[in-house]
């Protein structure tokens, strides 16, 4: 799902390659980008704008982090920003009645029956709940059939009655029913119809004023694009719901929906629907809806943790080392416990983009730098930092205080001599932003 709005935003950060630094001139045809993948996602207009000028706030007050690319921050501060627009953190179901009673709301067609199947099942399984699902779509006989074939495979109990047409008095007699049962959630079901009309929300108002539910959950069909938003509009003027559930998301969708519901009825969504087993039910989480949105690895978590780690202080200090050729075996070290509190190299490395599939059939040691640091912790103060000191008697010592060999120390010593003359000639050198942009 949101293949399209994925590749488009991907392409939109292909613009700031290269770029060293955010500023307005080179974000503005990233910014365009972005706001027509949204366009073309299906997102409301309105939104779309004012969501390319929050973020365009954002990105220009921003520090670019030297150890991250502006792309690459650019994701960070969309991906946040699409997390707000969906509601920034996830919100529960009240299941505080005894019973709970929840009313299920939507148009024919967009899942509500199959949602509250999903739902029974789920606070059932993780909630220790023992709920009762109630047939209140009177018109439908299939519905009725459909729901107590769903309520016999997931082992919930359903509550029917034939032949009556009368909604408020089958949800009314469901309650009573489930107190006396001991079943602690009610799950109403209700009728939809192809479109919005007076006769359904009549209908579904005066169920909701007999019953007086804990939770009103509105379920609309995420392939239906702006569509959605407009009935989801037109139910919660009428009902003054608590929670949207989007269902189909595992379809051919364009995305929109999820992004603009939340704006336009400030209504949290709750739960998504990926599926048509009884299990494909997610708990709506907006920063995971956001990953999933620009799927472009977890980018993210890579600029969080080097924003975590980066001390912008200590990198000056090494700047200037390097250029005056000082860099010693104590900034190696630093440098590389830094890279160890990032995490584990092949967890890291996968977060780059494209890099864990690469990487998925290649072993690396987690603790690459075991021996190194063992070598480094072997020498003494002053040979740490000054290794010119580093003879062979003293490379011997080392070698056996760490538990290597003498090759091993020979090989760290001059790939650090190596290292440090290239770092220096960088550091010197007129083209050091492009050298350290390839390296990045
Ligand atoms: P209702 O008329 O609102 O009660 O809708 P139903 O629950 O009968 O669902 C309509 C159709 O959509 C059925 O064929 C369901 O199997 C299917 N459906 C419901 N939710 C999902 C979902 O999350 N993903 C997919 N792929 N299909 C779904």
């Amino acid at each position: 799902m949101f293949e399209n709005l994925n590749e488009k935003l991907e392409r939109s950060f292909q613009l700031l390659k290269g770029q060293g630094r955010i500023t307005e001139i080179n974000i503005a045809e990233t910014l365009k980008e972005v706001r027509r993948a949204l366009l073309d996602a299906d997102v409301n207009f309105k939104i779309a704008k004012s969501f390319t000028e929050k973020v365009k706030e954002k990105a220009l007050g921003q520090d670019v982090l030297s150890a991250v690319k502006p792309g690459e921050m650019m994701v960070k501060i969309v991906h946040d920003e699409l997390a707000e627009l969906m509601g920034g953190q996830s919100v529960d179901i009240n299941l505080s009645g005894n019973p709970t009673v929840i009313l299920i709301a939507g148009l024919q067609g967009s899942g509500k029956t199959t949602f509250s199947g999903k739902l029974s099942n789920l606070i059932k399984n993780k909630r220790g709940k023992h709920p009762l699902l109630v047939a209140g779509d009177v018109y439908r006989p299939a519905a009725i059939d459909q729901l107590k074939v769903l309520g016999e495979q997931i082992n919930v109990p359903v509550y029917t009655e034939e032949g009556n047409k009368e909604p408020v008095k089958i949800a009314q007699a469901a309650i009573k029913q489930a107190k006396a049962n001991g079943n602690d959630v009610v799950i109403i079901d209700t009728a939809g119809r192809l479109a919005v009309d007076e006769e359904m929300m009549k209908e579904i108002s005066a169920v909701k004023k007999a019953v007086s539910p804990h939770e009103i959950l509105f379920v609309v069909d995420s392939m239906t694009g702006q569509d959605a938003v407009n009935t989801a509009k037109e139910f919660n003027d009428r009902l003054d719901f608590d929670g949207v559930v989007l269902t189909k998301l595992d379809g051919d969708t364009r995305g929109g929906a999820a992004l603009s519901i939340r704006s336009v009825v400030n209504k949290p969504i709750k739960y998504v629907g990926t599926g048509e087993k009884m299990e494909a039910l997610d708990v709506f989480h907006p920063s995971r809806m956001a990953d999933r949105i620009l799927g472009m690895g977890d980018i993210v978590s890579l600029v969080e943790k080097a924003q975590e780690q980066f001390d912008a202080e200590e990198a000056r200090k090494l700047q200037k080392k390097l250029v005056k050729n000082q860099f010693n075996f104590n900034d190696f070290l630093k440098q590389i416990q830094q890279i160890k509190k990032m995490g584990n190299i092949k967890d890291l490395a996968a977060m780059i983009p494209g890099m864990g599939k690469a990487l998925k059939n290649v072993d690396i040691e987690d603790d690459a730098f075991k021996h190194i640091e063992a070598i480094i912790h072997s020498m003494t103060p002053d040979e740490r930092n000054d290794p010119s000191l580093l003879n062979g008697s003293r490379r011997k010592r080392i070698a056996n205080g760490s538990g290597t060999d003498i090759q091993e120390v020979n090989r760290l010593i001059k790939q650090f001599a190596e290292t440090r003359k290239m770092m220096k000639m960088v550091s010197q050198g007129k083209n050091m932003g492009r050298m350290m942009g390839n390296l990045r």
